[in-house]
């Protein structure tokens, strides 16, 4: 097998606390992630050529080694002692958008990670490579673990959420993007309670909506108010609940039914220039 093609799927945060900034320049967080099946495809092909090469096609991500899926597939080759006589060529249909709150660089890269371990044949674990992962960036290790969880310390720290209802989610990207750096050199922290408790299991999508709150979303509203207006839309035209997803400016409204997320993201289209996108969570 010299060839796969794999979905690295999308992420939303359910909730996201900052609990301090930390003197590394880190936050610790507590947050509940869920992916979500919106993904970009990535195909991965073994190479007589020495080297990785990737190409995106999208104006906003850079090919080669700017890439977060580039450092990914390059720490793997290293580790296998196999650089001098193979090459990985990397392939990446992007349909997550880009610096929206959704996690996509993360994903590529876990991906990649998961898929070259498998091409290979390097017998890494989850755990090894969710260690890996987190030296390319702290939301990787999630799509590695690949269920629904709480995470805390840096996002890395991750424990499985059992019983969180299956539900539809609409995602509404307002086309700006945000660099995750500035929202926290923007935030101020407000004194929190470092044990204030988050539900480990949520039976109905009125408990999932409950917990629903993103401290980074007070400020990316402050520098693109367009984010309130998406919520509130989302909740008129008939959302459970709505919150913007990480550092934002994503938002995405949470319905009972693939036919409600669809009839509200057919009203928001036909009046906004928004990227809309119904999808299920995993
Ligand atoms: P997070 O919530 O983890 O910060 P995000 O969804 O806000 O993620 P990404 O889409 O992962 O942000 O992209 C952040 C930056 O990383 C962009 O500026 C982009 O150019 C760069 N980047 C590098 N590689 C990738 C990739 N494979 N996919 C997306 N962005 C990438």
């Amino acid at each position: 097998m010299n060839s796969i093609q794999l979905s690295a799927p999308c992420k939303v945060n359910y909730r996201l606390d900052v609990i301090r900034r930390r003197p590394d320049g880190y936050h610790d967080l507590r947050m509940i992630m869920q992916r979500v099946d919106l993904c970009d495809t990535i195909t991965l092909s073994l190479s007589d050529t020495p080297g990785v090469r990737v190409t995106c096609g999208s104006a906003e991500v850079p090919d080669g080694p700017g890439n977060i899926a580039w450092r990914a597939a390059d720490l793997l080759l290293r580790r296998s002692g196999r650089e001098a006589e193979l090459g990985i060529d990397i392939a990446i249909d992007k349909r997550i958008p880009v610096a929206a709150g959704l996690g996509g660089g993360s994903s590529d890269a876990a991906t990649v990670l998961m898929g070259v371990n498998s091409l290979l044949e390097l017998d890494l674990s989850d755990e090894e490579l969710m260690k890996i992962g987190v030296t390319l960036g702290a939301d990787v290790p999630f799509f590695i673990f690949k269920k629904t969880a709480l995470a805390e310390g840096i996002g890395n720290l991750l424990t499985p959420l059992d019983a969180v209802p299956p539900v539809w989610l609409l995602l509404v990207n307002p086309r700006v993007p945000v660099s995750t750096a500035w929202v926290y050199q923007n935030l101020e922290l407000t004194k929190r309670d470092a044990v204030s408790i988050v539900p480990r299991s949520f039976g109905t999508i009125g408990d999932l909506c409950a917990v629903l709150a993103n401290d980074l979303e007070a400020v990316t509203v402050g520098r693109y108010p367009v984010i309130r207006e998406i919520k509130e839309l989302l909740l008129r035209e008939g959302a459970a609940g709505a919150l913007m997803s990480g550092s934002g400016p994503t938002v995405f409204g949470v319905f009972e039914s693939e036919a409600g997320a669809r009839a509200c993201a057919g009203k928001l289209v036909a009046e906004h220039d928004w990227f809309c996108a119904a999808a299920q969570t995993l």
